[in-house]
């Protein structure tokens, strides 16, 4: 399998992490972000450190065009796509009653259309080279559902399914379709939450902590690495026992 990898949403949080434990691990990244620039530079600063070629693209995984063009860069760029991290993510809070279809296309077209169309076209590029690894991130709240996050809860869910399936869909092209689902992670998307609901929710974690970035970022490299050949259609919780 060609070591290089691309991760959506690596501007800032778990992406970053992830870009860089793949660079670690001797992986050439594609850092994909949809605004921050100079974040996404911050994280290609980090990345070389590890001596991998590292390349940015902006580009919105919900815009197919836009997602084309950067499968495209990245074959060119790095030669191949080995393995895919689907990270981009927005969250959603407020009441169900509140929904609108604004707030569900929102959610739902980064979330859940984002994935899928990166998977699509990484998994052409990835047939024709014999195989690849998808990652992608899902959450512990697509498991159990959060109370105010119904959407978002949803949106999770379908990536589980869209993991489960696409798993038995590409493994004859020997390619594996994994999942984390990270619990609550130290991000800039846990902003909102004040100090007393952080205390609350690190009480309800069985490791008594919250996550980090490279919590997350650890298991996305384990199933990009050879120990994970035989795994595909998993669900990694990486949630200090939030779920159990
Ligand atoms: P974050 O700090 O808010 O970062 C989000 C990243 O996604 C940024 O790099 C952002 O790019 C990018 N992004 C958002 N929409 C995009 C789009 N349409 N196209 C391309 N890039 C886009 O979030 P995070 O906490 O690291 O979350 C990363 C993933 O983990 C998400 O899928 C999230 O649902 C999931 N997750 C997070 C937690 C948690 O507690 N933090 C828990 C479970 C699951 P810009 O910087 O350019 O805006």
């Amino acid at each position: 399998m060609k070591k290089s990898a691309v991760i959506t949403g690596a501007s800032r949080g778990i992406g970053r992490a992830c870009a860089v434990e793949l660079a670690k691990a001797g992986f050439d990244v594609l850092i994909n972000y949809r605004s921050s620039d100079s974040a996404a530079d911050a994280t290609l600063a980090l990345c070389r450190d590890y001596g991998v070629k590292c390349v940015k693209f902006c580009a919105d995984v919900a815009d197919e065009s836009e997602v084309r063009r950067m499968l495209a860069f990245a074959e060119m760029e790095l030669g191949g796509v080995g393995v895919l991290v689907n990270n981009a993510g927005v969250s959603e809070s407020g009441l169900f009653t509140d929904m609108t279809r604004e707030d569900y296309t929102r959610v739902f077209d980064t979330n859940v259309w984002g994935s899928a169309v990166c998977a699509r076209e990484a998994a052409k590029i990835m047939i024709a080279a014999g195989g690849g690894k998808i990652i992608n991130i899902s959450s512990m709240w697509g498991i159990v559902g959060s109370s105010c996050e119904a959407l978002y809860s949803a949106s999770k869910a379908a990536v589980i399914g869209l993991t489960k399936a696409l798993a038995k869909e590409l493994a004859p092209s020997n390619i594996t379709v994994n999942c984390v689902a990270p619990g609550v992670i130290d991000t800039d998307m846990n902003a909102c939450y004040d100090k007393a609901t952080m205390a609350d929710l690190r009480e309800q974690t069985p490791l008594g902590r919250i996550g980090t970035p490279e919590d997350a970022a650890k298991a996305v490299a384990f199933l990009a690495g050879d120990g994970a050949d035989f795994i595909t259609g998993e669900v990694l919780r990486v949630d200090g026992g939030f779920v159990i």
